[in-house]
């Protein structure tokens, strides 16, 4: 049984483009459209933002000494050879360009860029030290206050809408009615999944609704077997997990074991400076709690360089510049795969685009390589600011549902996050993999609430279906997905969903 919504005829709304999602991503779409667009920026929050959350910075090979070929390297080394080779060198050719940009909105970088885990150079770009993401979005945010040409609403994305000749616009939830907003241009920048998992470092909210609801409406969806976890998310809460950023490792901090020992060695000989997916693997064999000890780096510099950690540690009753070591464990923290797009951010869908951590560019191939999703956010942004204003697109007739039906049954939240743990953490087998298929079938319309929470979980739900396929077809370990039964068959695909079957699509080899 579902719930027929009525819609609210007095808030239809009519754009030139809306954009959904109020983060790196999604302000940067509307602030580099042209200001003669009438543009509404549509976002479940426009504070509470993995972007604002951002600690690390933005990888950008600027500096006298470094190349973007270097950075391309670096890019592909991390991502296992799975990346597209043609993106990334967009990526990190229009890296200096985006720091330009981001300078010009307002953002003060640091006048040194840092070196960081899996990069062969300094060239990660902070502002107000590890606070990057914070200082990025009040810059962004006050452009987009500023700018009469952009509308902020409230609300959260039930459904895209479209008819035969591409989309026409989106149905969002808004102050508890039902809202049509038209436009023959739609942007997804609706972020990532992460909160899927029961540690994590991003928002709850992040559910990947935006995902699912383009692949609903026959956009491709790409690489959903990779979710990076980042090794040193903060022990001393429940989610999400504050983040111990990259940057501390970079600077000299080392990861030990109950005894002080630096066990990642053993491992790989990279120790500290290890990519993520490597990092994050070592320490989920390795029996015992894990730490974080800062101390090498000093206790000056620590509280100069780490103003954050250093208080986001402190709040939480525990303060590294008199204790040191700090308990640590991997988190959920970043969603590779997504929506398919092509090198401006289109999707398969007209008049459709996805930017930042809800597309899949093919940057990052199997495992994203750090400070480089900032980064992507602000040149595909901008990208498919370009594309949009070319391509000319205009709504035929006037579509108008009275009502909508929404479900009013789903799996709880807790359901979904003990099955996505099972299933999808650091190490995947196929029998958890089937056997999590089995459960999310059975756990379908389980528990009555309210439409829209129920609608989200619904959505929720039929993303970790498709991402239970592709964790189950990929049988080998690569980046971020490492299969404990592996069979190393055919390590070198990209999985790609297209709307009513499943496709292998080759990559070129490594
Ligand atoms: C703690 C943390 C630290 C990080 N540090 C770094 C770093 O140093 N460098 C780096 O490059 N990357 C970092 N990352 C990753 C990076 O921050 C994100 O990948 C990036 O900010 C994503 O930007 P985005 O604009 O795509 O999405 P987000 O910033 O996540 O924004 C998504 C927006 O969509 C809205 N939204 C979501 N669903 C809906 C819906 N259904 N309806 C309406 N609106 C919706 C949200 O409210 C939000 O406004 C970090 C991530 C985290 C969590």
């Amino acid at each position: 049984m579902g719930a027929l919504i009525k819609m609210t005829p007095e808030l239809d709304l009519s754009f030139d483009v809306v954009v959904i999602g109020a983060g790196i991503a999604g302000l940067s779409v509307a602030l580099s459209l042209p200001p003669t667009l009438r543009i509404a920026i549509i976002s479940r929050s426009f504070t509470v933002t993995s972007s604002h959350w951002a600690k690390g910075g933005v990888a950008a090979a600027c500096k006298h000494g470094d190349e973007p070929a270097e950075h391309l390297r670096d890019t592909i080394e991390a991502g296992g050879g799975l990346n597209d080779p043609d993106q990334v060198a967009l990526l990190v050719g229009a890296a200096p360009e985006a720091i330009d940009f981001l300078q010009r909105q307002g953002v003060d970088f640091e006048v040194k860029p840092e070196r960081e885990a899996g990069h062969s150079q300094p060239r990660i770009w902070h502002a107000d030290g590890d606070a990057t993401g914070g200082a990025i979005m009040r810059a962004l945010s006050t452009r987009q206050r500023e700018a009469p040409n952009l509308t902020e609403i409230e609300g959260s994305l039930i459904e895209i809408l479209n008819d035969d000749n591409g989309v026409v616009g989106i149905m969002i939830a808004h102050r508890g009615s039902l809202v049509l907003v038209r436009s023959p241009r739609v942007v997804l920048a609706s972020g990532g999944a992460t909160g899927l998992w029961s540690d994590h470092t991003s928002p709850n909210s992040n559910l990947g609704n935006g995902i699912v609801n383009a692949y609903r409406v026959g956009a491709s969806v790409a690489d959903l077997e990779f979710t990076q976890f980042h090794p040193t998310a903060i022990a001393l809460s429940t989610s999400p997990l504050s983040l111990a950023t990259e940057a501390l490792r970079g600077a000299g901090a080392w990861i030990v074991d109950d005894e002080g020992k630096r066990f990642l060695f053993e491992a790989d000989p990279a120790g500290e400076l290890a990519t993520r997916d490597k990092v994050a693997r070592i320490m989920y064999r390795h029996p015992g709690q894990a730490y974080l000890d800062p101390r090498p780096i000093g206790r000056e510099n620590l509280e100069r360089r780490f103003p954050t950690f250093v208080q986001d540690c402190r709040q939480r009753g525990h303060d590294p510049v008199l204790h040191g070591p700090v308990p640590i464990r991997p988190a959920a923290h970043y969603t590779i795969g997504g929506v398919l797009t092509g090198s401006y951010g289109e999707t398969s869908v007209p008049g459709l685009y996805a930017i930042g951590e809800c597309a899949s560019t093919g940057v990052h191939g199997a495992n994203r390589l750090a400070s480089n999703s900032l980064l992507e956010g602000v040149v595909f942004g901008r990208r498919a600011a370009d594309h949009l204003v070319d391509v000319s697109r205009t709504l035929h007739g006037v579509y108008y549902p009275g009502s909508v039906d929404l479900p009013t049954r789903a799996p709880t939240r807790a359901s979904l996050t003990h099955l996505v743990d099972g299933a999808l953490g650091i190490e995947r087998n196929a029998s958890a993999i089937s056997s999590a298929t089995e459960r999310l079938v059975n756990a379908s319309s389980t528990v009555e609430m309210g439409p829209c929470n129920a609608w989200e979980l619904t959505l929720a739900s039929e993303l970790i279906s498709m991402m239970l396929i592709a964790a189950r077809e990929r049988s080998g370990t690569v980046g971020s997905h490492t299969r404990s039964d592996e069979r190393p068959e055919d390590p070198n695909y990209r999985l790609t969903f297209v709307k009513g079957s499943t496709l292998r699509r080759e990559v070129r080899p490594k």
